[in-house]
């Protein structure tokens, strides 16, 4: 046990849920957060123990008062993994602004309201870890998903200014952007897609959730204090940057 606090957002599900698992598994004290399925967040906290805590992260006063609460509960936040995000695909031409801004808010505004909550602690105690999940198609574009692509190449963009800001205050701050993971995000799409997707995957495979969770491990660990600003591209060989 290093005692060490971690918060995962979006950590009740998928990639995120298994984040969560990883970091307990290495002896962190993690709380997880989401935003609305209670009865997956409580079957996850009944399973894993790990604690649970509700609310928007598109939201930036219920991120302070949420990261508040878990301060009460578990003490000062060592780890911030910015992982909550959602998908509203279509055509630019057919899309609207309300899908804009869901996406926009709550894949990257989020990175903004929680990271800001916890920024000031970590500079003060001289120590921090920011993991933010981008995405492939942050990285390479995807048809379908300007918003999307748009959030997520954004994500990377705040990952290295910050980086640059907090690097003498043995804050790190990176990204991982994971390729085409097994989770209710994927599964959502239609299959006949899915198989086009995984045909373009070198390895022939999507990814399992534990190989995003282990990267962050890996990431939030004391002694990774020299990997700063960069992101690492987990996508079975899909994308090479
Ligand atoms: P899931 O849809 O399986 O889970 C999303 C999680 O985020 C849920 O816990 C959900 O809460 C939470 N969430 C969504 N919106 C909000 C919000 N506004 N406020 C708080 N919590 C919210 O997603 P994945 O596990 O597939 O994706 C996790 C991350 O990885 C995302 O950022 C995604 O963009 C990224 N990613 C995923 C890939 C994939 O192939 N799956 C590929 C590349 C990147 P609730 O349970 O209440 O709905």
């Amino acid at each position: 046990m290093n005692g060490r606090v971690a918060v995962v957002t979006g950590g009740t599900r998928g990639i995120g849920a298994s984040i969560s698992q990883a970091l307990i598994k290495a002896g962190y004290r993690v709380a997880a957060t989401y935003q609305s399925d209670d009865v997956a967040a409580e079957t996850f906290r009944r399973s894993t123990n790990v604690a649970v805590f509700r609310w928007d992260v598109s939201h930036h006063d219920d991120c302070v008062k949420g990261i508040q609460k878990i301060q009460q509960h578990m003490g000062n936040i060592d780890i911030l993994v910015n992982n909550a995000g959602v998908t509203a695909d279509g055509m630019f031409h057919k899309s609207s602004s309300q899908e804009w801004e869901k996406v926009l808010n709550t894949n990257l505004l989020s990175c903004f309201n929680m990271t800001h909550a916890v920024i000031e602690g970590m500079r003060e105690r001289n120590y921090g870890r920011i993991i933010n999940i981008s995405s492939i198609n942050g990285q390479k574009g995807q048809l379908g998903q300007t918003n999307y692509a748009a959030a997520k190449a954004g994500i990377i963009g705040f990952t290295k200014a910050l980086a640059l800001e907090n690097a003498r205050k043995n804050i790190t701050v990176n990204a991982i952007a994971p390729g085409y993971i097994a989770t209710d995000m994927v599964k959502a799409v239609p299959q006949e897609t899915l198989d086009k997707i995984v045909a373009q995957i070198p390895v022939g495979r999507l990814g399992e959730p534990a190989e995003i969770a282990r990267a962050v491990v890996f990431l939030a660990d004391d002694n990774a204090g020299f990997i700063t600003g960069s992101t690492l591209s987990i996508n079975g060989g899909q994308y090479m940057v």
